[in-house]
């Protein structure tokens, strides 16, 4: 692999986003096959993870919808071949008018708050719609991405549903299905099957659903020691309670997934040179040809991917501090052990298919990665390096 990759990196120049198709194939296979005795089920891919056309393509191929959180995201998914039917949008906090124009494209709407469900059903009663339930319950790895809590801004509130009810009775609109996200990483799967009892609860008030939609939050490992959210007793488990929901409901519902980071995180890896390495009274730095504006999770999460040096993959160890070009601190890795590093050698940072790229800027005007995908075993580039013409692209010059 260290092989391919730096003949990769030396043909397409760095820093560099490689993701490899065989591995978003073999997640969604081993999610679907832990669902296997679901009779309908729906995976619909998160496109904020990764959202590059080809990416979207591939999923396409293997049968997947897309889970869509702007309308820009449901564009996107309609070029890349997707039919309408196969989008779900799942937006926070956007205006009445962006749902209104996603609904004209025949794309699955899924409201989270009173105030515009009241309206749309007002406006469009024959429009069907999913509600977005907020469980409450505290399943997320970290505070920015546990969207389950009592004070998060995601969802309509459990404790709203007489509310909800009226809104739905009175303006006779169609509800086909409920959905939660509780949160980013799921731990434990005991509590997401206690946050799913609620969305049953809650979904035996609806008379004409369609599909009951699980959202997502499956957890990957990124460091040694870090619990991966096991998919195959998840699966087992939730399969028999929701067959036997089915059973009472009365009818055979679909049931929905959105993941994104299970699907694509393992997929991908960052690969950046190293410009300096510089020894300090206490610390030997590495620095990168890249910095936040490229790869922001570290500084934003406090998120440890794994750094390997595939040009020295077995030189002596040493401890090291993976440092970014950009004017602020911009840290990826304090003192960690990696391969003896030397000025111009090639670091490869793990898990970075998901929200990696799609979070990456121009900060200090620098140029955003390209991106290449490794599809049949050949590295196919997918997004060209942004040039100084993208930099200026939309700026306009006025005469001062
Ligand atoms: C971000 C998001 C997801 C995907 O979450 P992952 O942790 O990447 O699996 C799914 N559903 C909704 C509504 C989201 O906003």
């Amino acid at each position: 692999m260290s092989e391919q990759l730096l003949k990769i990196a030396s043909k397409f120049g760095s820093p560099l986003y490689v993701y490899d198709s065989e591995t978003i194939i073999n997640q969604y296979n081993r999610l679907t096959k832990a669902f296997s005795k679901v009779k309908n089920l729906k995976v619909n891919y998160a496109v904020k993870a990764l959202s590059n056309i080809s990416i979207l393509k591939l999923f396409k191929s293997l049968g997947s919808g897309l889970d869509t959180v702007s309308i820009q995201e449901v564009q996107l998914g309609l070029k890349a071949g997707f039919n309408p039917e196969d989008i779900i949008y799942t937006p926070n906090g956007v205006s009445l008018e962006e749902i209104e124009n996603v609904a004209k494209l025949g794309v699955q709407i899924n409201i989270d708050n009173l105030s515009i469900l009241e309206q749309f059903g007002t406006k469009h009663p024959n429009i069907p719609v999913c509600i977005r339930i907020n469980p409450h319950v505290m399943a997320g790895g970290n505070t920015n991405i546990s969207v389950g809590h009592i004070d998060s801004k995601f969802g309509i509130s459990i404790h709203q549903i007489p509310l909800l009810l009226r809104i739905v009775e009175n303006t006779k609109m169609n509800i086909n299905g409920i959905h939660m996200h509780t949160g980013s990483d799921i731990l434990d799967i005991d509590v997401f099957l206690y946050a799913s009892e609620i969305l049953f609860e809650t979904a035996k008030q609806f008379k004409n659903l369609e599909f009951i939609d699980f959202g997502s939050g499956f957890k990957v490992p990124y460091k040694e020691g870090d619990i991966e959210t096991n998919i195959e007793e998840l699966g087992k488990k939730l399969t028999h309670r929701f067959n036997e929901f089915c059973k009472t409901y009365g009818k055979e519902l679909t049931l929905a997934f959105e993941p994104g980071k299970f699907l694509v995180s393992q997929s991908g890896v960052f690969l950046a040179k190293v410009n300096v390495v510089k020894q300090t009274t206490s610390t030997v730095f590495a620095q990168i040809d890249s910095g936040f504006n490229h790869l922001i999770r570290p500084m934003l999460y406090g998120s440890q991917h794994e750094i390997i040096n595939i040009t020295n993959p077995s030189g002596r160890e040493r401890f090291y501090s993976i440092v970014g070009y950009i004017c602020e601190t911009d840290t990826f890795a304090n003192n960690r052990r990696i391969n003896e590093i030397k000025e111009g050698d090639i670091l490869c940072f793990k898990n970075a298919g998901a929200y990696c790229f799609t979070m990456a800027s121009n900060y200090n005007s620098r140029y955003r990665p390209a991106e290449v995908l490794i599809h049949n075993g050949k590295p196919n580039l997918i997004r060209k390096r942004e040039t100084f013409e993208d930099i200026l692209q939309n700026q306009v010059e006025i005469s001062i």
